[in-house]
């Protein structure tokens, strides 16, 4: 019983004060009685009790004897030797000695009985005289028990029945008072479990408000563990996340499939359900942190086995339940932001590289702005030169990179060039070896990379690095490889555009600039230059050579001039087909002297080495800004004097206008 260790013992006295917690009980309990229905759960009590009183009737006077108390369904349930400190004798040893007949008569009338030492009595008992009373209950007076004494035969007293009457209700009321404890602290202990569960829901209630109040995932992992320190101080807590997701809280660590300590959370993470194991002294629980759409983690706590009661379990279930939904919702609510802010950066992205048609605009734009959103150190955008079979570099922050041009298998862009698949390397030193001067030169760690794809065909290749190892993301990667696809279409769209400028700018047959660009460039170089001059050229006696040889050919001399122009004249200088076999040749910044010269090696060069060969005829003119403003109508017009000039003199000469 929890309260015996506190009854005090005062030998030779059947007062003894009655204990604090009886005290304060209330007379209700007091008067608690057994009825019927309690007698056959009666025998520890009895037994019990006999203990108590016979602990507190040290100093009787009857000591030589042998007591025993009897149950009302006539079993003995203990028995002491008052004769010698004999202890007492364990109840299956009594109980197979044949019940004194004073404890028949007891039991039959209700009255206190004496039998003396008789020769008809068993053996055991012949020797004895045996005192019998009733022990009865305190409210309805039902005899629930028999206390009994054996005293050597012939020595009993009629005395004595009176004195085991008081001893009986000394008996009774250490009866009762085990009866109260026990009922008391059953009490008790009933009011402490309602409070802990109390406390306990209270604590559940303000965690998972708690829990809701935050949106975030840090957060919720953090409110959680806090909550279970304060909850179970004496508890180691420990909470595994699945591989997908990494928190900064260093309490949280990835879940390890590997690991053999970790087939309870295994367990627990793969059925979802809690796992519990008994250690020592403690238990180890494993109860799986889940949502709607699946389980995120596992939270492990080892408890010691006393700290821990079934609606413990309950509560950790319900807790880890909640904070599973709770993460779950944040995670959701966080996925939904970053994929907004992709969406929105997306968007944002595409509608400004579309708005320059300017393909050096377009990578421009592209180069800082991954830079900015994955915080990378350096960025390089190449284009698949498809003549050469070549990645060229049209644009990078490293400057060794800008121009570059790398063979179509050479590094990351040859792996992609056959894969067609972006790259994440979280560390290049660690990588295999696969070449890349991008990296070398900039001794970056980290790396980036994706085709621009178009058609399924690969035009060009993004890729951004890092300093750092790890310092890329697989949400990085993901998000790269569809802005990837954005600045694919844009640099296509580009690159198209440009084409389709470069084909109304150029003629056909030539390949030399048309007409109508000429006067453009003219008029636009006119505005800022403070010269410039013009070289008109026309083949001599073309017709002869068509007739002569056909059309054919005297398109292939037109394109064999044509050559020989472009590669006489500077970068800067324009060459067209001013129409039929005659071209023009603007040459910014330059007077006659020059020109001149220019003009003359062409013609010789045309004398030279076209075949069949063609000789032509020349007429310069020039501008200057100091001199009267010369249109560009006037500029040709004076040219074509010059060239008329030319052919009128006997052809295959230059001319000044
Ligand atoms: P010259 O200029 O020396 O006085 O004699 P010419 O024979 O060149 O005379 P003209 O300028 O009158 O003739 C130009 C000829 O060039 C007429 C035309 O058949 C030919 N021609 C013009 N454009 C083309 C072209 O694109 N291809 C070919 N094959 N012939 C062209
Ligand atoms: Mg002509
Ligand atoms: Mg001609």
């Amino acid at each position: 019983m929890a309260d015996q260790g506190q009854t005090s013992r005062s030998p030779g006295t059947f007062d003894t004060p009655m204990p604090r917690s009886l005290q304060l009980l209330p007379p209700w309990l007091r008067n608690q009685d057994f009825t019927e229905a309690d007698l056959p759960y009666l025998h520890e009590l009895l037994q019990g009790s006999f203990v108590d009183w016979f602990e507190k009737a040290d100093g009787f006077p009857w000591l030589a004897g042998l007591f025993m108390v009897y149950h009302a369904d006539g079993s003995c349930v203990a028995m002491r030797s008052g004769l010698e400190d004999g202890g007492f004798l364990p109840r299956s040893g009594v109980a197979d000695h044949p019940v004194p007949s004073a404890v028949r008569t007891a039991l039959d009338t209700c009255r206190p009985a004496l039998s003396r030492a008789d020769e008809r009595e068993s053996i055991f008992l012949r020797t004895w005289d045996a005192l019998a009373v009733p022990v009865f209950a305190r409210t309805t007076g039902m005899a629930c028990a028999v206390l009994a004494c054996l005293l050597p035969g012939g020595s009993a007293q009629a005395g004595d029945l009176k004195l085991l009457q008081a001893a009986a209700l000394h008996y009774r009321n250490c009866l009762y008072r085990r009866f109260e404890q026990m009922f008391a602290s059953g009490l008790l202990r009933e009011q402490k479990l309602v409070h802990k569960e109390e406390k306990r829901r209270d604590t559940l209630f303000e965690v998972l408000r708690r829990l809701n109040d935050h949106s975030e995932v840090e957060q919720i992992l953090s409110e959680l563990l806090a909550s279970l320190d304060k909850l179970y101080p004496n508890c180691k807590i420990d909470l595994f996340l699945s591989q997908d997701y990494s928190s900064m809280n260093e309490r949280v660590k990835p879940l390890a499939f590997h690991e053999n300590e970790m087939d309870l959370c295994r367990q627990a993470f793969l059925d979802g359900v809690v796992r519990d194991q008994r250690l020592n002294g403690f238990r180890r629980l494993a109860v799986p942190l889940s949502g709607k759409q699946g389980v995120y983690g596992v939270l492990r706590l080892d408890i010691p086995q006393s700290d821990l009661d079934e609606p413990d379990l309950r509560f950790l279930t319900t807790l880890a339940g909640s904070a599973g939904a709770a993460f779950e919702k944040a995670k959701l609510h966080e996925q939904a932001n970053v994929l907004v802010g992709e969406l929105r950066l997306i968007n944002d992205l595409s509608q400004r590289l579309n708005s320059s048609l300017k393909l050096s605009d377009t990578f421009q734009f592209a180069s800082s702005e991954l830079l900015r959103i994955f915080r990378a150190d350096f960025c390089c955008i190449l284009q698949v030169n498809p003549d050469k079979s070549e990645f060229v570099a049209m644009t990078s922050n490293v400057p060794e990179m800008i121009g570059e041009s790398f063979a179509i298998d050479y590094g990351f862009v040859g792996v992609m060039w056959n894969s067609k698949e972006p790259i994440i390397l979280s560390d290049y030193s660690q990588a295999a070896p696969v070449p890349s001067k991008m990296m070398g030169v900039t001794d970056s760690r980290s790396l980036l990379a994706a085709p621009l794809v178009l058609n399924g065909d690969v035009i060009g290749a993004v890729m951004i690095s890092h300093r750092e190892p790890n310092h890329f993301s697989y949400d990085n990667y993901k998000l790269l490889q569809v802005l990837s696809a954005h600045l694919g279409l844009a640099v296509s769209n580009a690159t198209l555009h440009a084409e389709v400028r470069r084909m109304v700018i150029t003629d056909n047959l030539t390949g030399l600039f048309a007409r109508h660009y000429l006067n453009e460039r003219i008029l636009r170089r006119q505005k800022r230059d403070a010269s410039g001059s013009l070289i008109l050229c026309d083949i001599d006696h073309f017709k002869r050579v068509n007739d002569t040889f056909g059309h054919q050919v005297g398109d292939e001399i037109l394109r064999q001039v044509s050559q020989i122009i472009r590669s006489s004249i500077r970068d800067g200088d324009i060459a067209a087909r001013w129409g039929g076999e005659e071209l023009a040749i603007y040459l910014p910044e330059v007077g006659y002297d020059i020109t001149g010269k220019v003009a003359e090696r062409i013609r010789r060069r045309v004398e030279n080495e076209t075949h069949p060969q063609v000789t032509i005829s020349c007429g310069m003119s020039e501008w200057r800004s100091t001199d009267e403003r010369i249109s560009v109508e006037s500029l040709f017009y004076r040219a074509d004097m010059a060239l008329y000039e030319a052919k009128h003199l006997g052809r295959n000469r230059v001319e000044i206008g």
